[in-house]
């Protein structure tokens, strides 16, 4: 479908960002035959047992997720999905009982207008067949992490930045947890704790990203 977008600017690849034609799908035939396999791990210490990400925060795939976070492209989901359910399906299987997500805090949602994650859930959701819940507020008082901290200092920085909003929605849930990029693991693991600590049976977490090490 054309948009107002489509008039002014060519459409280009959702990875590659390299102009595609008129019409279709926005993903040139190159990247999308080179949708690379997901990573996977488990996690000890944390409050996750395992991870699943779709690509490496890196090159193409780094630069198209810094426009759908920051770039306004926030239709960048509706491609994110598959690739991000297939990777859950492969290595994570489909035992849940609950769909959710790292939220953004309200303040950055305002300013971004979307809040990337809960798009990516959403999409992921439609192909899993699971409505996305919102089980946690993120406290606007939070600063996005930055690489310069280490380990400690940010888990330290990221403790209490989430509350649950409904312990009743996730007590007993086996719970899918979708974050954007998967760095040192410690906000999803933060998020992690205050799900199980709400009662949840478990949390695995699955991100479009992750950094390599
Ligand atoms: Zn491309």
């Amino acid at each position: 479908m054309n948009t107002i977008r489509d008039l002014i600017w060519p459409r280009r690849c959702v990875i590659c960002h390299r102009p595609v034609g008129p019409a279709g799908e926005r993903l040139c035939p190159a990247c999308a035959a080179a949708i690379p396999e997901p990573i996977s791990g488990a996690k000890r210490g944390a409050n996750y047992r395992r991870w699943v990400a779709a690509f490496w925060y890196e090159d193409d795939f780094r630069a198209s997720i810094l426009r759908f976070k920051f770039g306004g492209c926030s239709f960048y989901a509706d491609y994110y999905g598959p690739w991000l359910a297939r990777a859950v399906e492969q290595r994570l299987g489909r035992d849940f009982d609950l769909l959710t997500y790292v939220p953004v805090s309200p303040l950055r949602r305002r300013r971004r207008g979307y809040d990337q994650s809960r798009l990516l859930a959403r999409a992921v959701g439609a192909l899993l067949g699971m409505e996305p819940v919102s089980t946690l507020h993120k406290s606007s008082r939070h600063r996005p992490q930055s690489r310069t901290v280490d380990r400690e200092e940010r888990q330290s920085n990221i403790r209490g930045a989430f509350r649950i909003r409904d312990p009743e929605a996730v007590r007993g849930k086996r719970i899918l947890l979708i974050d954007d990029v998967l760095t040192t693991g410690a906000t999803v693991s933060e998020a992690g704790r205050v799900l199980l600590e709400a009662g949840a049976k478990s949390v695995d977490v699955a991100a479009l990203a992750v950094t390599p090490r």
